[in-house]
């Protein structure tokens, strides 16, 4: 299962952000600084205690920016309504109950998703008088919390996985089908991408009873071998649509990306790269997901091979951060570029489940660190006496170390590069731990 969506929503000001920053802290989450977004990080996979969950902060999605304030917090209140598992109502209580609360209150009271109700910026004692005021809104009692003076958290991620107890304690996923993810903004084709996909080579599409969550997977085979398709297009809420805007359900893909071990980001080939784009491969990437950039309807792009080497180029730079990810072009139309894609996401998927010898790794670090031993820092030398492969799929790799906290981020990369060098990891981004030698 993967982690539940807890979504932040509020007015302007309340505290999202604060909390935000305040619940993922400086715990060793992953989180995704995305150029492009108002905010450095709204969404992140954290923990509290054992329990595990993307937090979302829907005030720095920012859908719509250009749209007045009201339909951007009633965007963001309909995606969380739409796509989280739990949702944090924050309100001010130095402010009282404003009409924005009552409205957006108004808006969550016909959803049937758990909401939880937190009264922030209650710093001190006499501020707690105020909070019954917030009755008003009929969303039950309001958990009593300061962001800012990192007040009534525990209370707040009690209340939360009370809502949620099935929920964010991780079950190993048993090896099963390649998982491909579709995501990528309206209209870029991830529709006609899946039917391409599923009608070419007489896919072979079965029905496996899941979850609510996986009711859109689509389960075929691929040359010989099993893969399930996560498509993020299926749904359509003609309600929540508005005509003619280009929409991106974020908070949709951040669920497909975190079920998947490959996420094919479908691009068009007429508007590549939007920061949406960025701020969802920043995801994958950190999650350690495999990434495959999909342009599609390259049918429209010129014929010449300039424009396809243009367009490499600038995916490139809006995705600088993850460097060697594979870039396939496709036309769903003409159903073209497709089996390239799939061999592709094959080879991918192979390199994440290759598990290396342990005599190979060792020849592979001894090559690595005569040509280039970690320099001594602070007056100390830094030993990497040993190194295993602990896990796939993720390839995830464990340095024994006598002073991790020494071994600089440079070097982690020379060691990533080296082994992806020595292994074919070619697409593939490496887990690398380092731990104190026991
Ligand atoms: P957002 O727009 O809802 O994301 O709100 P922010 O997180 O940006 O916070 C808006 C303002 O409220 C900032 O100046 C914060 O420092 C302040 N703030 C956030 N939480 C608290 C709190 O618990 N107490 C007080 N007094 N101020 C807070
Ligand atoms: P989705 O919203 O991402 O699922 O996009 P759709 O699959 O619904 O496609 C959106 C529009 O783009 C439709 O009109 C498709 O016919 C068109 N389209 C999809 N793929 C291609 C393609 O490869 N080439 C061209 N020219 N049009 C395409």
């Amino acid at each position: 299962m993967p982690p539940p969506l807890v979504a932040i929503v509020g007015r302007p000001n309340v505290g999202k952000s604060t909390l935000f920053n305040r619940i993922v802290g400086r715990r060793e989450a992953i989180v995704s600084d995305i150029p492009g977004t108002t905010r450095d990080r709204v969404i992140a996979v954290t923990s509290w205690d054992d329990f595990t969950f993307t937090l979302v902060d829907t005030g720095g999605l920012e859908p719509f920016p250009q749209d007045v304030m009201r339909d951007q917090v009633r965007e963001q209140v309909q995606m969380a309504v739409d796509e989280a598992d739990c949702i944090v109502f924050l309100v001010d209580t130095a402010e009282g109950v404003t009409l924005m609360d009552e409205e957006i209150a108004q808006w969550l009271r016909r959803t049937s998703k758990p909401v939880v109700l937190a009264a922030n910026k209650v710093d001190n004692p006499r501020r707690e008088l105020l909070v019954p005021d917030f009755y008003q809104l009929g969303m039950g009692e309001p958990v009593i919390m300061s962001a800012y003076h990192n007040l009534g958290l525990e209370d707040l991620m009690l209340s939360i996985q009370e809502m949620l107890p099935d929920a964010g304690f991780e079950a190993d996923e048993a090896d099963g089908p390649m998982r491909l993810a579709i995501i990528g903004r309206t209209n870029v084709g991830k529709s006609a991408l899946m039917n391409a996909i599923l009608g070419q080579h007489r896919a072979i599409v079965s029905d496996v009873p899941g979850t609510t969550r996986d009711a859109l997977d689509t389960h075929m085979e691929y040359e010989g071998e099993p893969v399930t398709l996560i498509d993020t297009a299926g749904i359509r809420r003609p309600g929540s649509v508005k005509q003619g805007i280009e929409r991106y359900s974020v908070l949709r893909s951040v669920q497909a990306v975190q079920r998947c071990d490959i996420a094919l980001l479908v691009m068009d080939a007429n508007e590549l790269a939007t920061s949406q784009d960025a701020h969802i491969t920043g995801l994958a990437w950190d999650a350690y997901k495999g990434i495959i950039v999909v342009i599609n309807k390259s049918d429209l792009l010129p014929g010449d091979v300039g424009a396809r080497e243009m367009a490499v180029q600038r995916v490139r730079r809006v995705l600088h951060f993850a460097p060697y990810l594979p870039i396939c072009f496709t036309s769903a139309l003409e159903v073209t570029g497709i089996h390239d894609l799939m061999r592709t996401a094959r080879a991918t998927y192979e390199e994440r489940t290759q598990r290396v010898t342990p005599p190979e790794l060792v020849r592979a670090m001894r090559q690595a660190l005569a040509k280039n031993p970690h320099p001594s820092r602070k007056g100390k030398s830094i030993l990497l006496e040993a190194v295993r492969q602990v896990d796939t799929n993720p390839p995830t790799f464990i340095f024994a170390v006598d002073n991790p906290s020494l071994v600089h981020f440079s070097y982690q990369r020379y060691l990533e590069n080296h082994l992806r060098q020595w292994f074919g990891f070619t697409h593939t981004h490496l887990r690398l731990v380092f731990k104190r030698r026991t």
